[in-house]
């Protein structure tokens, strides 16, 4: 059989971001997507109103679904995205806000290529900036930020073989943008503190961004731990450290 059409019979598998939530924020290309694809895996993070986009015909996987306390692994998603694009069909993985930022899209793509399946990635709104932008706040401006760093708190900054440089974070002058930082909130802020950063830089925290009920909380970088935790802030969220952050009050 020709190389042609041996790969007519393989599907394709497309890394969607779904934007931050807002389903209006949806690119054109990925709502044709999600609303053209024979199967579609997504977990939690697209929302309510995106996940009720997806029409009645398709096959829709819960990838964020947990077996007991754990979701399911990494591998038996890439599994299963190669054996469904091997069966012919066009699969969408959908994946909150931008698919290469923070979401194991990359991860996701070069396991896809390595099997032989056609890949492509429709880039999305991020979170990262949307969050805030609904907030009032700009990530750059002129007269306070003109650098911006994106990054996981995620990390324990107390592992040993943390990827994060503290150090140089509390000297960076630009917008600092946190991801999955609510739970070492406080571990976080008292390692930029302890490195120099100013206790009164600006922090917003906007949990459920883009959605109806999105919600912010302000406070400056000593104190924005304790008036989480007072608050309640929950994940999802975005933290932005920065002089913007006291913006859109
Ligand atoms: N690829 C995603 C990020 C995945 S990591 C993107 O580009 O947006 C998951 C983290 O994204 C969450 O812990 C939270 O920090 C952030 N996040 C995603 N959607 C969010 C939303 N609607 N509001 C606030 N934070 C959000």
């Amino acid at each position: 059989m020709d190389r042609l059409s041996e790969d007519k019979r393989v599907g394709k598998v497309y890394l969607v971001g779904s934007g931050p939530g807002d389903p209006e924020l949806l690119t054109i290309k990925a709502k044709r997507l999600i609303e053209s694809a024979d199967v579609i895996v997504y977990d939690h993070l697209p929302g309510p109103e995106i996940l009720g986009m997806m029409p009645g015909g398709s096959e829709k996987i819960d990838a964020g679904k947990r077996a007991g306390d754990h979701r399911i692994p990494q591998h038996q998603i890439n599994e299963l995205l190669i054996r469904k694009a091997r069966e012919g069909k066009s699969v969408v993985r959908l994946k909150g806000g931008d698919p290469y930022l923070f979401g194991r899209g990359g991860e996701e793509a070069a396991e896809l290529r390595r099997a032989g399946i056609p890949v492509e990635v429709v880039p999305g709104i991020t979170s990262a900036i949307a969050a805030p932008a609904y907030a009032g706040i700009p990530v750059t401006h002129r007269d306070h930020a003109s650098m911006l760093t994106i990054i996981t708190g995620h990390e324990d900054p107390a592992k040993r073989e943390t990827a994060l440089d503290w150090k140089l974070l509390a000297e960076f002058e630009g917008t600092l943008i946190i991801l999955m930082g609510v739970k070492m909130l406080k571990e976080n802020t008292r390692e930029l503190l302890k490195h120099g950063k100013d206790p009164k830089t600006p922090v917003a925290i906007i949990e459920r961004g883009t959605r109806p009920d999105q919600r912010t909380t302000r406070g400056t970088l000593d104190e924005i731990a304790r008036i989480a935790e007072e608050e309640g802030v929950r994940a999802p969220a975005v933290i932005v450290i920065g002089s913007v952050a006291a913006l859109g009050e």
